[in-house]
């Protein structure tokens, strides 16, 4: 593997939910655990697939309304499960507002990371500065860094609610910038998110990489073109191939 630096480049800012740590597997492990202890299935005759099929559905909806601060945190946490439940004919609100309890206890010490993230942060932590920039809540990503065991590859964490921007909002990626003493075009991007990574850093001036590890088509097929710097990785690579783009310096 080349060992040639991307050229430019000092500081590489990961997203954490879904290009580094598994949120899916992550989020399924503690729902269907749950599910099993409050024996939902019996109960309501609820399968767990029919559960987080809706929930997922739900807490998209719900953090799509937090992120344009339409409502707030409280409101997400306090609804997301009781909704769910509503929604599949099982209205019972002590036992959403249990299950969200339970879930935010439990979801940030999962441990699964996206196959090839060990790999991808031993292989540039020698050549670059590392550095996580998620939209999250500080108190969960925290544990989720720190339980999964890659906090130590990091320089600096910014988390969205402690900076009080979210990606894609233009300040996030300056403040950040600030705080790590460097310019726009010192800096690349990597997630998993085209609204919040991609097109947020490439308005603040950075590079960027679009990574996605999920099974999803992007409409825009001419990702090399908006941008020299931009690539995206395809559903097939997974993180390692990325460490090899990056390493033939294919950006
Ligand atoms: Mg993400």
């Amino acid at each position: 593997m080349s060992t040639k630096k991307i050229v430019g480049i000092k500081h590489i800012f990961f997203d954490l939910d879904h290009t580094l740590w598994d949120f899916e597997k992550n989020s399924e492990t503690v729902i269907e655990s749950m599910l099993v202890t409050y024996d939902v299935e019996r109960l309501y005759k609820i399968t767990s697939a029919d559960f987080i099929k809706k929930y997922k559905k739900i807490n998209k909806k719900l953090w799509h309304l937090y992120s344009h601060k339409k409502i707030t945190k409280e409101e997400l946490r306090s609804t997301r499960f009781t909704k769910t439940l509503d929604r599949l004919g099982a209205k019972n609100l002590e036992l959403g507002l249990l299950l969200e309890r339970e879930y935010i206890a439990k979801s940030p010490y999962q441990t699964h990371l996206l196959e090839g993230t060990n790999e991808i942060l031993d292989y540039l932590k020698p050549k670059y500065e590392l550095h996580i920039l998620t939209n999250g809540f500080k108190e969960v990503q925290h544990i989720k860094l720190h339980e999964s065991g890659i906090k130590k590859h990091f320089n600096t964490i910014f988390i969205s609610e402690e900076m009080g921007f979210q990606k894609p909002d233009k300040e996030i990626f300056d403040a950040a910038q600030k705080v790590a003493k460097v310019n726009a075009e010192e800096c690349i991007m990597i997630g998993d998110s085209f609204e919040n990574d991609i097109q947020g850093a490439l308005k603040a001036g950075w590079r960027a990489v679009y990574f996605s590890s999920r099974k999803k088509r992007v409409k825009n097929e001419n990702l090399y073109q908006i941008n020299n710097f931009l690539i995206r990785v395809d559903c097939s690579l997974n993180l390692s191939a990325l460490t090899h783009f990056i390493a033939q310096q294919k950006i």
